[in-house]
């Protein structure tokens, strides 16, 4: 079960390509939208997502710690 999760408001975004810069590893531009996206918003670890929120100057994303569901 997933972690983490990816919030991203899109319609915040401002296309300047640092969340791509610093995490290329999850973040992809779509250069035609000026948009960034996320590859995957349900993650097993953080890794360079808190990196590429923590840039974002725009503040549209966000990584969520998903509570574990009692089993
Ligand atoms: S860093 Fe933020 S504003 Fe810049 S492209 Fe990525 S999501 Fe968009």
């Amino acid at each position: 079960m997933a972690k983490y999760r990816i919030e991203f408001d899109e319609e915040d975004c401002i296309g300047c390509g640092t969340c791509n810069a610093v995490c290329e590893e999850n973040w992809e531009m779509d250069y035609e939208k000026n948009k960034a996206r996320p590859k995957k918003t349900e993650l097993e670890e953080v890794g360079c997502n808190q990196d590429a929120a923590d840039n974002c100057p725009a503040n549209c994303i966000r990584v969520v710690k998903v509570e574990d569901s009692p089993e």
